[in-house]
């Protein structure tokens, strides 16, 4: 009681007797019901959720949520139902506890999916109530300062789960101090050894930098005071984990992680933040590309500040942050700054209204994800906190992770310029769609009314919300496809007995439905373009439902080809056939069919079923550009290559991929290219005017 007796006095400062004393009762209730339970260090149970709950305090939320944090194990450990919370403290404690509670203990297949079922359990209350991750974070941080106490297998998992989830959870939402200590815990227990040294190298650098980060401080302190300003100045320590990935991000020896000096100048407001900026540039020189404006581009946290490096005496880079009181705590605090100042500052409801905006969009990305694994996998891209800043033409900012593409970019202005996106322009360049965007970049996307999204860009996007909406694109689009596909199929077998398609009656479309145990007539045709039934089966099939004496065959028509018809004809990566070259169509079982060269060596080596090959044709309209890959002998000089790339792009041909072999000194280099082209022509035009380019010795197409 001790423990309890000393927390409620301290609430006391901040809340009112009788909210102490629900508090209490609350402290009663949960003791008596985790009565005999243990935690691994040996403590008595009730322990943990006072320190929960103290942990809170230190953010002052509120009666309800401090209640809940006392009582968020009873439900899951103890036999305590939901009702009878309501019935005692009220439903919006019972709903707190209630989001904080693991699923019942239903049978989940792997630890994986329970996790990440739970996981998504505990997402959709914390969209409803944003205490509800506030509590889970206060829990975890007490569960990590005790995890010693626990078997190493668990720990390792708790450890992991905390560093992937939780912390940058924490990061997401600007709290910022349990961040750290979520992320320094989660290295310790995870990698024993590099912390140790880690810990002991940068407690004894520290040592050695006192004298000289004292005489930084003092100068900075000096240079601000004599330009009126009334500023705090602290030196800034990095933590561990943070010193750990700088490292192994950007491959740098311990040393020039730790040979920087950090600052930290809280100023009265907005203007002297740039003012303190002007000084300081004035005292060091600062180092190029290094100045950031978050005070005019906040961080999607909330966070502001301006950043800027200097050049320190000795050559020593020294960080500085520069930021207003309200930034400050914000930066701090995040979001539970709410709760901590009660303040009506505009960037704390702009926070808040931020955070709803996040929390709405998990929601969203969990509908659509449609598995808890793979949502669970989404979300950890999603925090990773690294952003960039895109201007869209009208010039309004969009954070963006980074990494993201123009594709991205797309999607997240709206689904529908996603789905119809065909090129982008970035600063005015028209570039490939997979590029990857940078900070500051103008993007101007456009769209074809019937464009649709490429499988392709799977392997490149990496937001959730672009994945998960060509994903479900796509699903759809597929099976109307292989219908597309089923039917043209179904119709050339039916010519081949000379029946027209349309000649199928409404009975005898149900009776081979029923027959061919298929839910519909769109799914036997799908299942067609698909290679799961083959045309000419279904074909004498229909004949034979019709009690006609299928009809002498003919000789059969080639299905036509326009390469356009999506995912379900699709062209060989092997042979790239293109418009001009003899092809032929196979069919796959379950992927439809796919086109390929009647030259191709992928063919001649397996030899696939005569049943399931297929005589196709280009269609003569085809107004698409294919792509077709060569290879050219070079001399080695320097300049081949622009002028490689000049021919192509003056024959009207895009390159898609372009790479050369290393120099190794000889005369002759290979280089390969991956081109648009619209036929076997428009490609005979290209190499014919390649190899007027003296340099080049050798063209050839590359197939297989
Ligand atoms: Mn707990």
């Amino acid at each position: 009681m001790g423990e309890a007796a000393t927390l409620f006095k301290e609430w006391s400062a901040y809340l009112r007797p009788e909210d102490i004393s629900q508090l209490e009762s609350a402290y009663h209730f949960s003791e008596a019901a985790h009565e005999g339970q243990f935690r691994e260090s040996g403590e008595p149970y009730i322990s943990h959720p006072l320190a929960v709950a103290s942990i809170l305090a230190q953010w002052h939320l509120d009666p309800q949520a401090l209640t809940a944090a006392l009582l968020h194990d009873v439900m899951e450990d103890t036999s305590v139902t939901k009702a009878e919370i309501t019935k005692t403290f009220g439903s919006p404690v019972a709903d707190l506890v209630d989001g904080l509670s693991k699923l019942d203990k239903i049978e989940f297949e792997t630890h994986e999916r329970a996790q990440a079922e739970n996981f998504r359990k505990m997402l959709l209350a914390m969209a409803r109530d944003v205490r509800v991750i506030l509590i889970k974070l206060a829990d975890r941080l007490h569960n990590m300062r005790t995890l010693e106490a626990v078997d190493a297998g668990k720990r390792q998992r708790i450890a992991r789960e905390t560093l992937e989830i939780y912390a940058p959870i924490a990061n997401r939402l600007g709290l910022n101090s349990i961040f750290q200590e979520l992320e320094d815990l989660s290295f310790r227990y995870l990698y024993p050894d590099r912390y140790r040294v880690l810990a002991k190298a940068v407690k004894a650098a520290r040592g050695n930098r006192r004298e000289i980060v004292g005489k930084v401080l003092a100068s900075v302190q000096r240079r601000l005071k004599d330009n009126g300003l009334d500023a705090q100045v602290q030196g800034r320590e990095k933590h561990l984990y943070s010193i750990y990935r700088k490292m192994r991000e950007k491959h740098l020896s311990f040393a020039q992680v730790l040979d920087v000096f950090g600052f930290r100048i809280v100023v009265k407001n907005v203007h002297a933040c740039y003012i303190a900026l002007g000084a300081l540039h004035g005292l060091f020189k600062p180092i190029p590309g290094k100045f950031k404006d978050y005070i005019a581009i906040p961080k999607a946290n909330g966070y502001q500040a301006l950043h800027t490096t200097l050049f320190g005496p000795f050559g020593t880079p020294i960080e500085v942050q520069i930021r207003t009181g309200e930034m400050h705590k914000i930066a701090e605090a995040g979001v539970a700054s709410h709760w901590l100042y009660k303040s009506s500052d505009t960037s704390l409801s702009e926070l808040q209204r931020k955070t709803h905006q996040w929390l709405q969009s998990l929601i969203q990305m969990q509908s659509e994800a449609g598995d808890s694994v793979e949502f669970l996998e989404h979300l950890k891209v999603d925090l990773f906190p690294d952003e960039v800043y895109i201007f869209t033409p009208k010039g309004q900012i969009m954070a963006l992770p980074r990494g993201a593409t123009a594709v991205d970019f797309a999607y997240s202005v709206h689904t529908d310029i996603g789905n119809r996106c065909v090129a982008v322009t970035i600063n005015q360049e028209l570039l490939p769609l997979r590029t990857e965007l940078k900070n500051g970049d103008r993007v101007e996307i456009i769209t074809a009314a019937h464009a649709k999204p490429n499988p392709l860009w799977l392997n490149f996007v990496v937001t959730a919300k672009a994945r998960s909406h060509i994903r479900h694109f796509l699903k759809t689009m597929h099976f109307q496809e292989s219908v597309q596909l089923g039917e043209r199929l179904l119709g050339q077998a039916l010519a081949n007995f000379r029946m027209p398609l349309a000649e199928i009656k409404e009975p005898e479309w149900d009776k081979l439905v029923r027959e061919s145990n298929a839910k519909s007539r769109q799914d036997i045709l799908s299942d067609i373009g698909l290679g799961k039934r083959l045309s000419a089966v279904v074909a004498r099939r229909i004949l034979a439902l019709r009690g006609s004496p299928p009809p002498e065959s003919v000789v059969p028509g080639s299905v036509v080809i326009r390469g356009s018809e999506g995912i379900a004809v699709q062209l060989a990566k092997c042979c790239k056939p293109i418009p001009g070259d003899p092809i032929l169509g196979i069919i796959s079982k379950g992927s439809g069919m796919v086109i390929h060269t009647h030259d191709c060596p992928t063919i001649s080596r397996t030899r696939p079923d005569p049943e399931r090959q297929l005589d196709v044709a280009w269609d003569p309209e085809t107004k698409k550009l294919f792509e077709v890959s060569i290879k050219l002998v070079v001399a080695n000089q320097r300049g081949v290559l622009a002028k490689v790339a000049a021919e192509i792009a003056e024959a009207g041909s895009n390159i898609q991929h372009v790479s050369v072999d290393p120099d190794d000194g000889g005369t002759y280099t290979d280089m390969h290219f991956t081109l648009q082209v619209s036929s076997r022509l428009h490609l005979a035009r290209i190499m014919r005017g390649l190899r007027r380019i003296p340099e080049v010795a050798r063209i050839n197409r590359v197939k297989g």
